[in-house]
């Protein structure tokens, strides 16, 4: 005996999440992510939890975050926990940015979109932050980041890495209107529902570095990424709520699960395509494999 502990292995079952904006009933990319976060949980006897990211009043629709969640369910895509809704952690948020003040690493900006753009500046290059601040009561608050670039691996499209200073800029935390802004809220909320993996949309990728800056000057861990392909539709555009997407059809919810699988590269024998939800789904939990999601290739 040496008297030395055994390591111990912290294999625990991961945590995945599914959040949607609801700026708009669910459509068929977010269909993807929703089903790819949830089988590369569940495949791992993992929890999977929803978030509706209720932050932006403005951009939202009455009504879509239920008819988002009536449609998740349509596709058996049941989630553990309550559904948590951004807009009741407010304090949450108001809590990170003090910290970060603390810290000294936020600052007050008075640039307009307009103002940005007429400087000919694609990304933000800290005009406030260099003493220009005209001091007025709607004012944004940014965020200093340094000249630097982080590299990891995204479980999906391999090797990334992403320049703070030249890909984000001193982003902003809280808008001129008073919300707060979505990276701000993503980050806070990844770590306080312990989230190990976030298997989301491409889009999403040009931002995940900002959010791992965020996460590094919080302390927070960051979970895994994994970037699933954006949807396009036949035109070649990427399917948004935003763009008018149309609504991913509850009508044959065992048909349009069996495709969004065949999508994300797997490959379902073709007689489960007329079984049920439940079927299908098991199958995918069983089989499931998230080296075949294709990359870059466009949906
Ligand atoms: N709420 C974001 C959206 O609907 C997704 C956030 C995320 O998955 O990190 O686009
Ligand atoms: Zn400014």
């Amino acid at each position: 005996m040496t008297g030395k502990t055994p390591p111990t292995f912290a294999l625990s079952a991961p945590t995945g999440r599914f959040a949607p904006s609801p700026t708009g009933p669910l459509h068929y990319g977010s269909l993807l992510a929703a089903v790819a976060s949830y089988l590369n949980v569940r495949a791992h006897s993992g929890t999977w939890l929803v978030r509706i990211e209720d932050l932006d009043p403005p951009r939202e629709m009455p009504g879509a975050a239920s008819d988002i969640l009536h449609t998740l369910e349509s596709f058996g895509l049941h989630w553990d926990q309550d559904v948590v809704y951004q807009s009741n952690r407010l304090s949450l948020y108001d809590e990170a940015l003090a910290e970060l003040q603390q810290k000294d690493l936020l600052y007050p900006c008075s640039c307009s979109r307009k103002d940005i753009l007429m400087r000919g500046e694609h990304i933000y290059t800290g005009h406030c932050r260099k003493g220009n601040y005209v001091g007025q009561k709607n004012h944004a608050i940014r965020i200093k980041v340094p000249e630097r670039t982080l590299s990891w691996q995204d479980l999906v499209q391999g090797p990334q890495s992403g320049n703070l200073f030249n890909d984000n800029g001193d982003f902003v935390l809280r808008r001129a209107d008073g919300l707060h802004a979505y990276h701000l809220a993503v980050v806070v909320d990844d770590a306080s529902q312990r989230i190990t993996e976030s298997i989301r949309g491409a889009d999403l990728l040009p931002l995940t570095s900002a959010q791992m800056y965020l996460q590094y000057a919080l302390g927070m861990q960051a979970p895994e990424y994994g970037h699933i392909p954006v949807a396009v539709n036949a035109e070649g555009e990427k399917l948004s709520k935003q763009a008018g997407a149309a609504p991913v059809s509850i009508g044959d919810p065992a048909r349009t699960l069996f495709k969004a699988l065949r999508d994300l590269g797997q490959s379902p024998p073709d007689e489960l395509e007329s079984s049920t939800v439940g079927d299908i789904l098991e199958w995918g939990k069983k089989h499931w494999a998230l080296n075949k999601v294709p990359g870059r290739r466009i949906l």
